[in-house]
Parts: C-alpha cells; sequence; structure tokens
C-alpha cells in the first residue's frame, strides 16, 4: 500500500485562483500571552458557520486552496463518489463573492494587504467545503518531536529531530496500523497535513483532475 502527502499545485504557467476569506471576523484570532502564539484558528469545522471567500482569478482548478482549507468544485464529489473514494465529506456552507460584489472599502483594505485585486474572479463557480475524516499516525521515524502543547490556548509547538523547526524535506512515515483505511486521511494530533492512498492519485490522474500535488510516503 502506497501513501501520499497531499500538497497545493498552485499551478505552473499560469497561477491558479485560490480563496481568501471575506468574513476574517468570524475566524478567531489567537494572540496568546502564554506561549506567544499569533494565529487565525481554523473555523472550518464549525459547519453552520457560512464562509464566504474572493476568488484571486478566473483561472480554477478542481482542488482550491483557502486561507484554512480547501474547496473542490463539484466535479470532485461526483467522480469520488463513482469511485468510490472514501474518508471526505463536503459541506455546501459556503458562498463565492465576485468582484463586483466586494464594496470599495474592502477592496482598499485587499489592495493594502498587496491583493491584485482588479484581476479577482467575477465568477461565482459551485463550489464546496472538503473536509477529510479518515486519520492515521505519524511513525517514530518520521522524527518529529512535540516540544510543547501550551496549556492556555492548546498551541502544539513540534520540531524535526536536530532542526529548530518541522523541516519539510524530511520523509514522512505512516503507522501502518493506526490508518482507519480511508482514501483520505489526517494526521492524528496535528490536523494540518492531509495525505491520501494511491486510489485517490490514479482517480486524480485517471480523470486529469487539478490543484493538488502529491509526494509517496512509506507505510511501516
Ligand atoms: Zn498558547
Amino acid at each position: 500500500m502506497k501513501f501520499y502527502d497531499i500538497n497545493t499545485d498552485f499551478g505552473r504557467r499560469k497561477n491558479f485562483a485560490y480563496g481568501i476569506t471575506y468574513n476574517r471576523d468570524l475566524m478567531l484570532r489567537i494572540n496568546c500571552d502564554k506561549c506567544g502564539s499569533k494565529r487565525y484558528e481554523t473555523f472550518s469545522d464549525d459547519e453552520s458557520v457560512k464562509q464566504t471567500f474572493m476568488l484571486t482569478n478566473n483561472f480554477f482548478s478542481d482542488f482550491m486552496r483557502t486561507d484554512l482549507q480547501r474547496i473542490i468544485l463539484p466535479r470532485v464529489n461526483e467522480i469520488f463518489t463513482k469511485e468510490k473514494i472514501s474518508g471526505y465529506h463536503i459541506c455546501d456552507n459556503l458562498e463565492i463573492i465576485t468582484l463586483d460584489q466586494i464594496p470599495e472599502e474592502k477592496k482598499k483594505e485587499l489592495r493594502r494587504r498587496g491583493y491584485d485585486v482588479k484581476r479577482f474572479s467575477n465568477e461565482a463557480p459551485e463550489c464546496y467545503r472538503f473536509c477529510v475524516d479518515g486519520k492515521a499516525e505519524l511513525h517514530d521515524k518520521s522524527e518529529i518531536i512535540t516540544v510543547s502543547v501550551c496549556d492556555k490556548c492548546s498551541y502544539v509547538t513540534r520540531r524535526t529531530k536536530d532542526r529548530p523547526y518541522v523541516d519539510p524535506d524530511h520523509p514522512l512515515y505512516i503507522t501502518k496500523s493506526s490508518w482507519d483505511g480511508s482514501d483520505f486521511f489526517r494526521e492524528k494530533g496535528s490536523e494540518n497535513r492531509i495525505f491520501c492512498t494511491e486510489r485517490v492519485v490514479e482517480v486524480f490522474e485517471k480523470y486529469k483532475l487539478t490543484g493538488l500535488e502529491f509526494t509517496e510516503v512509506e507505510g511501516l
């Protein structure tokens, strides 16, 4: 069984659109005075909260990155359902705001934040939030150490052995016995990293889907 680490394909000759959160005030801003962590906490777990995005251009990939999660075009779900891909669900509590709907004040703010607003999309494709449900653990051979867990904000500080940070080039290994058998799965404990099986890669290539890149990781 082969496993793959999932990353974003940002597009080669042309950049794919990505979603910028419109209603950032709904994101939980954490500024912890105990561990110093400054971050936006995901609100993606709360599916009752409607999320609104702006897309950075009109070049849509099947999987699109947003600030905190991934969104997909409907055909991804149709294909995955047909091919019986497991370990995810979709949430349609989402809205895409087009360029002509963005108020001038907001456009100014976006320009200040460095965005090329005039290229933002004027289309609102039907999209879903893509939520991964499967779970597995990383094997110790991945050499990722949990340094601390903040008891105030629950921020987990981790690093690769002998490095001050989590080294993206250090190979990862999945503990096969901890894997729940899902085609899409998250790393238990971290939740950030998303992995998949060989089946997903096969289906992705068969239907020429776009927006993801895969790096093989070994199961032990
Ligand atoms: Zn903290």
